[in-house]
Formats: C-alpha cells, sequence, structure tokens
C-alpha cells in the first residue's frame, strides 16, 4: 500500500462504476473512494448517496468525489469511464471516441504523481487497457483490465448448476479476448481436482455437448443481459471488487484479467485475458497453463483479433 489507508479512485461514475462503488462499500474494500465523473455533479450526488448507506455499514469508508489530483497517493485507479455506441456508429469510430476520453483521463492522473495500479472495465476492455499501458508508460505489470474475470465466473456458475456443485469448487477459465473470440479450454477445467473431461468419460449422464453449449451461453451471456435490461453491471461490479481484494489485500490470487503478455502461450505485445497471480504489485506473473495444441490455436486466434483491432486503431490515428 502507497499509504496506511486504501486508497481507491473510480473514474465513471455510470451504472458499472456504481455497482463497483456499492460493492466496495458492502464489502469494506477500502478506507478511501474518491468518484471521479466528466458529469461532476453526478459524482457529488453518488458520493452523497453512497456515504448515506455508511450507517448501516460494516465500513468506515470516506467517500468523496474529488479531483484528479486525489489520484497522487492512490493504491488503485479504476477506470469505468466511456461512451455509449451511437446510433450506425461503427465499432472503429466508438473506440476512437473512447480512446480521446481515455487520454483525457489517463493524461491527468499521471500528472498527478500516481504510482499505483490501473484497472480498467470499459469495454472492449482488452484494448483499452492498452490504451491505458501505452498513455501511461507506466511497467505493464502494473495495468491490467478485468478481462475474462466476468466470463470465468459466468462459467463456473453455469457449470456448477449444471453439475450440481459449488461454482466455488469449480476450476475452470475463459481465456482470450473480452468478446467473440474467447473460449474455454476444457483440458484444464477441473471440479476439485477431477478432470470435467474424465467426468464427462465416466458418467453417460453428463453430456460433452452440454459443455458445448455452457461455453456458447458464455460467450452470450452479455447480448442476452443488454437485450433484456439494456446495459449490465453487477457482475462486473463483484469482478472488479475481487481483483481490488486481490490487490489491496497483496493476496497471490489467481484471477483471469487482461495482461500483457511478454511471449507467454507464444504471444507477445498483446492484453488478453489469461489467468495470472493477482497481488498488491498488480500482475505478478502470468500463470502458464498446459494447454493442448488446439486450445493454443484458439488463444493465437484470440489473440490476432485483438492485435488487428489495436493496429486498426493506431493505423487511423487514435
Ligand atoms: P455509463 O454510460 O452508465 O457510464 C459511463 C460514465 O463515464 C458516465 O457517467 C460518463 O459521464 C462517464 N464519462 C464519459 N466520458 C468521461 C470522461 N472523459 N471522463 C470521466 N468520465 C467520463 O456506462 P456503464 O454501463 O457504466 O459502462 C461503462 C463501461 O463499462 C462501458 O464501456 C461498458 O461497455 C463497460 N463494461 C465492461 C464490462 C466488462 O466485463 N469489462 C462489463 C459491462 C460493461
Amino acid at each position: 500500500m502507497i499509504n496506511d489507508k486504501r486508497k481507491v479512485v473510480l473514474v465513471g461514475t455510470g451504472m458499472v462504476g456504481m455497482s463497483y462503488a456499492y460493492a466496495l462499500l458492502n464489502q469494506n474494500v477500502c478506507d478511501e473512494l474518491v468518484l471521479l465523473d466528466l458529469d461532476k455533479k453526478r459524482a457529488e450526488g453518488e458520493a452523497m448517496d453512497l456515504n448515506h448507506g455508511l450507517a448501516f455499514s460494516a465500513a468506515n469508508m470516506k467517500i468523496y468525489a474529488g479531483e484528479y489530483e486525489d489520484c497522487k497517493d492512490a493504491d488503485i485507479v479504476v477506470i469505468s469511464a466511456g461512451v455509449a455506441q451511437k446510433p450506425g456508429e461503427t465499432r472503429l469510430a466508438l473506440l476512437k471516441r473512447n480512446a480521446k476520453v481515455f487520454q483525457s483521463i489517463i493524461e491527468p492522473v499521471t500528472a498527478s504523481g500516481f504510482d499505483g495500479i490501473f484497472l480498467v472495465a470499459t469495454n472492449p476492455v482488452d484494448i483499452m487497457t492498452k490504451i491505458t499501458y501505452m498513455l501511461s508508460g507506466f511497467n505493464p505489470r502494473k495495468v491490467l483490465g478485468t478481462g475474462t474475470a466476468l466470463d470465468t465466473a459466468r462459467l463456473r456458475y453455469l457449470l456448477g448448476e449444471y453439475l450440481r456443485v459449488d461454482p466455488k469448487n469449480v476450476h475452470a477459465y475463459v481465456m482470450g479476448e473480452h468478446g467473440d473470440s474467447e473460449f474455454v479450454p476444457w483440458s484444464q477445467a477441473q471440479i476439485a481436482t477431477k478432470s470435467i473431461l474424465e467426468l464427462c468419460a465416466d458418467n453417460p449422464e453428463i453430456d460433452r455437448q452440454q459443455l458445448t453449449e455452457i461455453e456458447k451461453e458464455v460467450q452470450e451471456a452479455a447480448y442476452k443481459i443488454i437485450e433484456a435490461k439494456h446495459a449490465t453491471y453487477y457482475g462486473i461490479g463483484m469482478a472488479l471488487t475481487r481483483i481490488t481484494k486481490a490487490i489491496l489485500g497483496d493476496e497471490n490470487s489467481v484471477l483471469t484479467v487482461s495482461a500483457m503478455l511478454k511471449g507467454e502461450y507464444g504471444q507477445t505485445d498483446v492484453f488478453s485475458g489469461v489467468p495470472c497471480i493477482i497481488n498488491k504489485n498488480g500482475v505478478q506473473r502470468v500463470l502458464k497453463l498446459s494447454l493442448t495444441p488446439e486450445e493454443n490455436d484458439r488463444l493465437g486466434t484470440s489473440c490476432r483479433v485483438l492485435r488487428e483491432c489495436y493496429d486498426e486503431l493506431s493505423r487511423d490515428g487514435m
């Protein structure tokens, strides 16, 4: 910790940001929470609203709407600020607008003297995390995105339902882009220490095809929620909270965040969702799982999609 108090600055007090802030308060994760938004009045209103819950909370948090200078001694700056897609707007045009939003955020954060960890949730999260890394000039291990942390939680929930096992005892990951090219390396999926593929082979009532359906359901989850309620925010708020706890608690926990690959899985210079050891240094290291050649190819394909997307943005003069 940079101070004796655990300090988080949240930039972007929309649905995702405030679901995160609410979870931080309920789980008593930090001592000081600063809210920043382009819409300062909104940040002030959100701070008031949260503060009125303190009397009912186990937390004794200091919560206020602040300024970029408040990042100076923060442990983590979390970014969930962004602009929504306009009707008819292309993916690249949206990305360019969000890159501009990030320029307006990262510059004053670094100018404050901030020397903590950047944690990014704004979509497309793997690209926005790389942009944060490029704009900040930080050590890449101190810049991470939520990656496939939420997708992994969705997978564990669905597998737990299907196999009737507590999701906490389901060890399985979603890897790659937080998006259409993400995938599940089934060779690495386990219930306690039992391989799920072996479980399938041993039990005729467990259908291998159903696992593929679950993988598809995870990939399509965000589309379904957005169709039903226009946005997703509670799950990602909880995922951000879990990552924050791992950093502030120096936990060395394994979480599938968006981290820069430096040769792991044969990939370099790309931010992608991979299992990582997370502690007070951010990404302590990327875990190198024993993927099958086919799974390694799927990760390669996903990284290629991400690289092409970033290159397209750079060519267009970000
Ligand atoms: P939202 O529109 O409710 O909130 C966005 C906030 O950003 C607004 O309050 C807006 O005022 C603020 N903002 C815009 N420009 C800014 C700037 N230059 N400086 C400071 N603040 C600025 O959106 P949301 O539903 O909270 O979603 C936020 C982001 O999170 C989106 O990009 C969304 O796609 C993403 N998201 C990611 C995941 C994930 O798994 N990573 C899941 C859900 C949503």
